[in-house]
This record gives structure tokens, C-alpha cells and sequence, in this order.
């Protein structure tokens, strides 16, 4: 008690939340909600979520979406297989940088960048940021260098991570708190990924803010109690992880799903 909003007036927090998307998948339906009869065997169109968090510490980019090469030719950049499996709609217009643009901010701008995971449509912007700190976690860049062979085509692409020796990449092992004041922290969940992480933020207003990644997909998902689809290399951790972001929308934390439903997409 007393604790919320003691600040009256914009405490340590995010003061703004601007969500991008960085195109649409046409994903088959068992993979974005599996076990949902409703959209079951047909194909559902998700966004591609990006999010620029307003910190008065510096601007923070959670996740930036595909590579820029994806906007001409996808199956050229990730192979035919890849780019079968999810159907990427995207225009140079949706890459990370113009994005930002749109909203007026400079790649120079945004001072630190945390990636919820490496997989392609997370980690294939990370190049265009040269200048800001890149978090990402110890555990994730490992399973990304040497991916297990079920989780290589169409999840990690080593041409996402050929300039990472040229950024500042910084590796954390673990939840990390980025400016140690407990308004942006980093929880690291596995699950989805060998090393996933989300974001969990204070706002100024004494809110809470949780970005799940790709620990739950989208609104529906987290409605219907569904997991991410299969193959997921550590289901325990990915349900433990669901249930992280449903416990968050219980006590009245803002959540925003990096893979929204387009509305009226396999008409759910
Ligand atoms: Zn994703």
C-alpha cells in the first residue's frame, strides 16, 4: 500500500509504449494456436511485433523483426523451406529502421535493444543497430550458433548473426534488471526458445508493462490456454512461462503479444 503511484508525477518508468509490426506470417493455425478447434487446420495471418519502450534512461527497441533482405526475397534469404512454412508479407516500409522512423525516431535514437529470442522474425533487424547495447541471453546466442536440428530451418538464421561481431552484444545469463532500478527487467523463461526471454517494465504512471515475447503468442492464445506450437525444446519451462503471462494479466499488468491476430484472419 502507499507504493503505487507515490511519485504523483512520471516516477522511474516507460513513459511511452509504441508497438510496430514488421509485416504478417500466414502461419498454419496448429502452429500459432494449437488446439484450437475453431481455427484448426486452416492458416492464420499474425503481425510481426516490435515495440519501442520511452525510457527517460534512453529509448529501448524489444525485438526487431526480420531482416531487411525478407522486405525483396525472403526464400532467398531464409531458403524455399523457410519461407513456405511461414508466408512473410513485408515491404521495405515494415524493416526496424523505417519503423521507427515513421514515428520519428533515428536508429541513433534507440540506445538499447533486447531480444526476446534469436529466431528469425525477432533477430533479423539486430544489424542495424551498430550503436546501441544489444541484450540477449548467454544461453540463447548458443542455441542460436549451433541450433539443434529441429529447431534450424525456419527458426535460427546464421545470416542474422553474421555481423554480430561488429555490435555491442551484451550476453546475460539469467533475469537482468538494465538500469538497476527495477524499472526494465529482463526474465529469462526458456520455453519457446533455450534461452527466451520477456520484458517486465514499471511505467511512470505505477503501472506494469509486460512484453511476452513469444512466451505467448497473442490475446487468443493467452484466452484459450494455449502454448506455442511444436516442436518447443523445453515444454515444462514454456508452460511455466504461459502461466508467468497469464499471472501478469490477473494482477492488471498491460501485456502487448509480439504476434497479434489480424481480426477477421481464418475468420476468428
Ligand atoms: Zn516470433
Amino acid at each position: 500500500m502507499g507504493e503505487k503511484n507515490k511519485s504523483g508525477g512520471g516516477g522511474a518508468g516507460v513513459k511511452r509504449v509504441h508497438a510496430m509490426s514488421c509485416g504478417f506470417f500466414d502461419f498454419p493455425s496448429d502452429y500459432i494456436l494449437p488446439g484450437d478447434e475453431e481455427s484448426a487446420g486452416g492458416t492464420v495471418r499474425i503481425e510481426i511485433g516490435m515495440f519501442l519502450l520511452e525510457h527517460e534512461r534512453g529509448n529501448i527497441l524489444i525485438d526487431t523483426g526480420c531482416a531487411v533482405e525478407c522486405a525483396s526475397d525472403p526464400a532467398a534469404y531464409w531458403g524455399e523451406e523457410a519461407a513456405a512454412w511461414g508466408r512473410l508479407s513485408m515491404s521495405r516500409d515494415d524493416a526496424a529502421d523505417m519503423q521507427l522512423a515513421k514515428l520519428g525516431f533515428r536508429i541513433e535514437d534507440v540506445s538499447h535493444v533486447v531480444l526476446t529470442h534469436l529466431h528469425l522474425d525477432h533477430a533479423g533487424g539486430m544489424s542495424l543497430f551498430p550503436g546501441a547495447s544489444i541484450y540477449m541471453q548467454k544461453k540463447e546466442l548458443a542455441a542460436a550458433m549451433r541450433p539443434e536440428p529441429e529447431f534450424s530451418t525456419g527458426y535460427y538464421e546464421p545470416k542474422d548473426f553474421a555481423g554480430a561481431g561488429g555490435l555491442n552484444i551484451i550476453e546475460i545469463d539469467g533475469d537482468f534488471d538494465i538500469f538497476g532500478d527495477g524499472s526494465v527487467r529482463l526474465i529469462f523463461t526458456g520455453g519457446h526458445s533455450r534461452g527466451h526471454q520477456m520484458v517486465l517494465a514499471k511505467t511512470s504512471d505505477g503501472g506494469e508493462l509486460l512484453l511476452p515475447g513469444d512466451a505467448c503468442f497473442n490475446r487468443r492464445a493467452l484466452d484459450l490456454g494455449l502454448m506455442p506450437g511444436a516442436p518447443i525444446p523445453e515444454p515444462a519451462a514454456a508452460k511455466t512461462a504461459c502461466e508467468a503471462v497469464r499471472a501478469a494479466v490477473a494482477r492488471g499488468a498491460r501485456v502487448e503479444f509480439s504476434h497479434t491476430i489480424v481480426a477477421g484472419s481464418n475468420n476468428i
